[in-house]
């Protein structure tokens, strides 16, 4: 993907019904490697994340709580705004759909959809489950209930607004069969069969009589329903239709979602995109879910990581190195405190933390802490592939990016052992040791991204100030005085 100077990307909104899960983080992190890694490229980024409010089960979780519900989400989005601080998250806003802007902006855009014809008023009848908030067919219920919340749903008939989704099947079909609108393809070949089966249907965008919610526009009896309200975020958080940022960064170039909502992403909302007037954003990125030890995250059966403590515990850093490391884009994943564990032990404490302790003592006994000048061994420099890592984070294959930077990091490693450098001393010794710490400042900038304070830290010990992709060439290091530091990480058994 080639970077056109700015790049917009966004993580689904969280319903604050409960507090985040791994889940959660996971998500949020691995937007923020990619947002990351385009600032790094020298792109102007806007990363976007928020909470949605509006939604009934967060009414409902409030009720249960037996607190008033602006108050219930006033403090759940406490968690969310602090799980992104606890993780380092980068965003440059955190929107919350109950914001009057956003509210504003749902409305005039359900109406000109309206206006335009595409949303119309008619009767409703469907079997509707709480926990989905939305209808079912018989084909969904396993056993009478839904296989999702293990409740049968409830047969409701009411007046309601439909937007006019199938006018744009075959525009939905173009738009799907473009190459990475959706990624990965397999994600992609699901959205196109599921439509190829059966014809897109109008959709119900409303709900009657409900207390919590955006209100129709002229219509108080109705609350706009998810579509019109959650996904409108995207564009009124950067203040769709005049504002600078909207003008600036519109179309998104990421929306980074799980597997399960892939639908209202790459069909819903590209088709209440293009009614309303509005271009789709360029590609849908879809991630899967994640496992804990082995186990589907369930709160009812215990199956859960408070990403907060797991933090706390170990650090910012190994989690994110994990979520990318572990995880191959698309596909689910396990998340468990061995691979952690394991991961924290092995890579990043003896690959990545002895690396740069070796060489920080290295200088400081041999030149007072002075960073030599040298000539940079060319046996070691070609071994980063820097196109390769390039290749994998334009197709956000990040994992194989992190097992790239890795190679090059044990090959410095090898290269120490090889050269013996204790035992060697002036001209020889000085470009050992510019290679070397020339290596760590570019490993600096490539890992910046994925373990942002690691970087940091690494710029502290060996007095350099932070890169951009740009400085990843062998040979620019100047200098330089040596602070040494604590090791990068702890292990843990
Ligand atoms: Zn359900």
């Amino acid at each position: 993907m080639i970077g056109l100077g700015r790049f917009y990307i966004t993580t689904a909104i969280d319903y604050v019904n409960a507090k985040p899960h791994i889940g959660h983080a996971y998500e949020k992190v691995i937007a923020d490697i990619i947002a990351r890694w385009q600032r790094l490229r020298g792109e102007k980024v806007f990363y976007l994340t928020g909470t949605d409010e509006n939604a009934e089960k967060n009414s409902q979780a409030a009720k249960e709580a037996g607190v008033p519900v602006r108050e219930f989400v006033d403090k759940n989005v406490e968690f969310f705004k602090n799980l992104c601080k606890t993780l380092n998250i980068s965003n440059d806003y955190f929107i919350r759909t109950t914001e009057e802007r956003h509210i504003k902006i749902s409305q005039d855009i359900f109406r000109k959809v309206l206006e335009k014809g595409d949303i119309y008023k008619d009767f409703y009848e469907g079997l509707y489950c709480e926990g989905c908030e939305g209808y079912l067919t018989e084909k969904d219920l396993v056993g009478g209930k839904c296989p999702e919340h293990q409740k049968p749903p409830k047969p409701l008939r009411e007046e309601a607004y439909f937007f006019r989704l199938s006018k744009y099947n075959d525009h939905i079909v173009k738009l799907l069969e473009s190459p990475n609108f959706v990624i990965p393809k397999e994600k992609r070949n699901e959205m196109l069969s599921r439509i190829k089966s059966d014809d897109l249907k109008d959709l119900c965008i409303s709900r009657k009589n409900l207390y919590w919610g955006i209100d129709v526009p002229d219509d108080k009896n109705h609350k706009i329903y998810v579509w019109f309200d959650a996904l409108i975020n995207y564009v009124s958080a950067i203040g769709y239709p005049d504002g600078g940022k909207f003008k600036e960064f519109w179309p998104a170039d990421i929306h980074l979602i799980g597997k399960g909502i892939n639908w209202f992403h790459s069909v819903i909302w590209p088709a209440m995109l293009i009614s309303a007037g509005i271009k789709p954003p360029k590609t849908i990125l879809v991630h899967g879910y994640l496992t804990v030890n082995g186990q589907k995250i369930s709160k009812s059966l215990g199956v859960q990581i408070d990403p907060l403590e797991i933090v706390k515990k170990y650090g910012a850093d190994p989690v994110r190195y994990l979520f990318a490391r572990e995880i191959p884009m698309g596909e689910d994943g396990d998340f468990s405190e061995q691979a952690l564990k394991d991961r924290l032990n092995n890579e990043l404490a003896n690959d990545l933390g002895n690396l740069l302790s070796r060489v920080v003592k290295m200088i400081e006994k041999s030149f007072s802490g002075n960073v030599p000048q040298g000539k940079v061994d060319e046996k070691l420099s070609k071994q980063l592939r820097v196109e390769s890592i390039e290749k994998y984070m334009d197709k956000f294959e990040l994992h194989n990016a992190l097992a790239e930077i890795w190679n090059f990091i044990r090959a410095c490693n090898r290269y120490i052992n090889e050269k013996e450098p204790w035992k060697l001393e002036g001209k020889e010794l000085q470009d050992i040791l510019y290679t070397l710490a020339d290596s760590l400042r570019i490993i600096s900038i490539l890992i910046s991204p994925f373990i942002p304070a690691t970087s940091e830290k690494i710029n502290e010990q060996l007095g350099l100030k932070p890169g951009i992709l740009k400085d990843v060439k062998f040979g620019l290091l100047k200098g330089g005085k040596i602070k040494r530091g604590e090791h990068l990480f702890n292990k843990v058994k």
